[in-house]
This record gives structure tokens, sequence and C-alpha cells, in this order.
């Protein structure tokens, strides 16, 4: 069950594509920083933990409020699976539907004026709002149907980590401030000691749709009360 609607076109057609360019590029980065040639590059993801996960939706509001995200759009959505088990023990999956700032984003790949763009030094995948023309080809593209149009000024727009906003001020991202369950950990994937690699190596995770080989960078510790 959707705790709110996103205004999106709906994902058919979209477009997939399966080039290993992300990957490449990271590996070969910090083999240059090893080298001392250049800077590594930072790859940010985020995990969300389906056990800790209560569904309280501090993160969607936080995001909202943070990112002046207008109400009847939303960069950030809880979803709430059927109810598990039988009354009185009775249980619900919590999942996070948010952009998966993909390796390999489709999103990208077809945006005919690059205002959809992956930011290669932190590989966040973002939008130059002053140069989306509002085709909506990235909204039809993205298998994660997680973009939106923005009401105000008319842009593609969805998560970008909190690009402009908490992490330009040394912060964690919104979402990650404000759970009180600390079911959300953001961090360097290519820092093999950050909080999130730590994370993930710490329990079982899974990504959603890799089979389209998009490399999804948005990993979730598997719901282990029952099936959904
Ligand atoms: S989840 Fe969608 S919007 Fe985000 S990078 Fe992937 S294709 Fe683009
Ligand atoms: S809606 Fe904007 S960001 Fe999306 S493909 Fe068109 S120009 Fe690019
Ligand atoms: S703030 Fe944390 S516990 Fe609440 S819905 Fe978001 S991820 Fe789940």
């Amino acid at each position: 069950m959707s705790c709110s609607r996103r205004n999106f076109i709906a994902g058919a057609g979209a477009v997939i594509f399966t080039t290993g360019v992300g990957t490449t590029a990271a590996i070969s980065s910090r083999n240059s920083f090893a080298s001392g040639e250049e800077e590594a590059k930072i790859k940010y993801g985020m995990l969300h933990d389906e056990n800790a996960c209560i569904g309280c939706t501090a993160c969607t509001e936080a995001c909202r409020e943070v990112n002046n995200v207008p109400e009847g759009v939303s960069r950030l959505e809880i979803e709430r699976s059927e109810p598990i088990g039988e009354f009185p023990d009775v249980e619900y999956r919590f999942t996070r539907d948010s952009c998966q700032h993909c390796e390999n984003p489709p999103c990208v790949y077809v945006c005919p004026t690059g205002a959809a763009y992956k930011d290669e030094k932190t590989g966040i995948v973002d939008v130059h709002k002053e140069k989306c023309v509002g085709c909506g080809y990235c909204l039809a593209a993205c298998p994660y149907q997680v973009r939106f149009f923005h009401p105000e000024n008319k842009s593609a727009d969805k998560c970008n980590f909190c690009r402009d906003t908490n992490l330009a001020e040394g912060k964690q991202p919104a979402c990650v401030e404000s759970c009180p369950t600390s079911a959300l950990v953001f961090g360097d994937l290519n820092d093999p000691n950050s909080n999130i690699n730590q994370a993930i190596q710490a329990k079982p995770v899974y990504r959603d749709k890799v089979t389209l080989g998009t490399k999804p960078q948005l990993y979730k510790v598997p719901f282990d009360k029952g099936e959904v």
C-alpha cells in the first residue's frame, strides 16, 4: 500500500542499458588514487533496513521540509505491505521507494538536453533544472518510477541525497537524520570502512530489479517476519 501518491508518468516503454561503464570508472578511479594520480571518487549509496523500519514516515516529511518538496509529489515514499499473519499477530513490511542512483541510469541516457546527469565525483544522479524541457523521457525510462515533474519549477525532480541542502552543509541526508530507529544508513560505497559497507557486510541485503542492469545503489535488508 502506498502512503501517498506520486505524480509520475507510467514506466511503460522503459529503456534499459546494460553497459558496465559505472563500475569500471569507479574501480579505475580507486586504482589511480592508490598510485597518487588523482583523487578517489566517492560512490554514495543508501541502505534501508526493513526490519528496523516502523513505517513512521518521518523520513518522508523531513525530505519534504529540507528540500522544499511541495505537497502532491514526493522524492521518497515508504510502502506498506498487506497484513502478514493472523489477527492479533499481524505484521507489516515497510520498504523504501526512491531514486536508486543507478550506476547505469536509463534516465540519464534518454535525456536529450543533458538535464538528467550523473555526478561522476559522487555517483549521485541529479537534474540540471535549467536544462530540463519537460519532455518526460526520463520519467518513462526510469524502471523504478521515482521521477516526477516539480509543480512549481516544472523540471523533472527526484531524490538527490540532499546534495544541495544537507550534504552541502556537511550533514547526513534529511531522511537519515530524522529516522528514529536508525533504519537508514548513508555513505560511500567505495570506502570499505564506511558505515554503509559495514552494514551491508553485517546483514543480508537485496536491491530492486538488478536483472535490468541498472546497478541500483539503494540496498535493502529484507523483512524477515514472513513472505509478502
Ligand atoms: S532510479 Fe530512476 S531516476 Fe534514479 S538513477 Fe535509476 S533510472 Fe534514474
Ligand atoms: S524531462 Fe527534463 S530531465 Fe527528463 S528527459 Fe526531458 S529534458 Fe531531460
Ligand atoms: S523514518 Fe525510519 S522508521 Fe520511519 S519510515 Fe522512515 S526509514 Fe522507516
